[in-house]
């Protein structure tokens, strides 16, 4: 203490002898200078403070897109707290690294549904760009709304008959109906309850051995290809798959499944072109009891179904596979394409009437429009619809949703 007030009093005694030297003036003018540059500094260091802060209160966080705010602006922000102890860290400095960037961009592996909805890219042009043009705006529920409705149904290839029962659904019960919105809404759960009503299942027993799937179809329409994509998806599900090659009056059909038998890593029992089919099946049934397979894909011709000894040839196998397993075939899964619209129904009524079908399967979705006929052969057969094929690749088969498809539509 004693030392600080000596300290002061020698400070005083210079300031006393420096105002005998210099005139009072030039120290109150050197003093005025002083405290001008002092203020200028501290005004230049506030610049730049609040130019690094991007003109924020410390304590602001950006939560909320702002009007004007571009992603530079987001770009150049900087925690204050930063900023106090770094003041020459520069915006550019701070931007976000470029490889945590491209992790944040990545596109999210495709689901389910985004791949089902589109393959049905096609119907869903037609389908729900219709349904939006109709119910477009405030539109009162009459005669024209109705028709155009109708003429939606048609035009997607969901068949007469069943547009027609559904236009009736449609104006049944319409006390609860306000507005076009509703009626949509109501369009819609017709169409599913159509849809599911049309999945009648029956219990399927399989007492001893593989189960034994028939897959039967006219040409062309994805038989050997829903064989090999059903296949894969046997194989992913542990289970032990063979194939056995029953199209023999097809050249180069046997070989076609080969490949997708190697695939699919599935086993196949095959004859030669132009060998009697049911002699096949009793092979390739021999084969699949004896190495013990899960699951046995029996593919078949599929000369014109209007031909009468088709139909007979595919009983006549249906019964040899019977001699070796008694209830099997456990499925008679018949493959229709998509494309062929109204024609895939007449087919599918012709092989139901002759064989008995217990499954289907509809492929081609994804080239065509026509996908309304979903709807109206699960209406007309009530056989369930357990497959749908949206592409040509091996992983291109759905199992069939009836609400999924529905939403996919809408
Ligand atoms: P099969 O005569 O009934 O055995 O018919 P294939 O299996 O040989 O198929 C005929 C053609 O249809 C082939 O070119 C397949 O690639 C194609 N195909 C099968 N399923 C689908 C599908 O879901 N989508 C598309 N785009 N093509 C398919
Ligand atoms: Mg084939």
């Amino acid at each position: 203490m004693e030392q600080i007030t000596q300290y002061c009093k020698s400070v005083l005694n210079n300031l006393d002898c420096y105002r005998k030297t210099i005139p009072l003036e030039i120290a109150l003018g050197a003093a005025g200078v002083l405290i001008i540059i002092l203020i200028l500094v501290q005004s230049i260091r506030f610049v730049r403070k609040r130019k690094m802060t991007g003109g924020k209160e410390p304590g602001f966080k950006p939560a909320v897109a702002e009007e004007d705010s571009d992603v530079a602006s987001e770009e150049s922000y900087i925690e204050p707290e930063a900023v106090a102890d770094q003041e020459f860290v520069t915006v550019k400095e701070t931007k976000i690294p470029e490889p945590d960037r491209k992790i944040v961009e990545e596109p999210e592996p495709e689901g389910f549904f985004s791949r089902l909805k589109s393959g049905l890219s096609k119907t869903r042009n037609t389908f729900s760009t219709g349904l939006d043009r109709i119910f477009s705006g405030s539109r009162k529920i009459d005669d024209d709304l109705l028709e155009e409705i109708e003429e939606l149904l048609i035009t997607s290839d969901v068949g007469v008959q069943t547009t027609m029962s559904l236009m009736e659904k449609l104006v049944e019960n319409t006390s609860d109906i306000s507005n076009a919105d509703s009626l949509k809404q109501k369009l819609r759960a017709e169409i599913l309850s159509v849809i599911q009503k049309g999945q009648v299942r029956k219990e399927k027993k399989i007492l001893a051995g593989p189960e034994v799937i028939m897959v039967v179809g006219v040409n062309g329409v994805g038989k050997t290809t829903t064989i090999g994509k059903l296949s894969a998806r046997f194989k992913e599900q542990g289970k032990k798959v063979l194939i056995v090659a029953a199209d023999t009056f097809r050249a180069a059909a046997g070989e076609q499944l080969a490949i997708w038998a190697e695939k699919s890593g599935a086993q196949i029992v095959r004859h030669r072109d132009g060998a009697d089919p049911a002699a096949v099946a009793y092979d390739g049934l021999e084969a699949a009891i004896a190495r013990g397979m899960d699951v046995v894909l029996v593919d078949t011709a599929g000369r014109l179904h209007t031909k009468v000894n088709l139909m007979e040839e595919l009983k006549k196998i249906r019964r040899t596979i019977a001699k070796k397993l008694p209830d099997a075939p456990h499925e008679i899964l018949m493959v229709l394409d998509a494309t062929t619209g109204q024609n895939a129904l007449t087919q599918a009524k012709l092989f139901h009437d002759a064989i008995g079908l217990t499954s289907i399967a509809m492929t081609k979705l994804d080239g065509t429009a026509k996908g309304g006929i979903v709807i109206g052969i699960c209406d007309a057969l009530q056989v369930p619809l357990d497959y749908i094929g949206v592409g040509e690749k091996i992983d291109d088969l759905q199992e069939f949703q009836p609400e999924q498809f529905v939403e996919a539509l809408f």
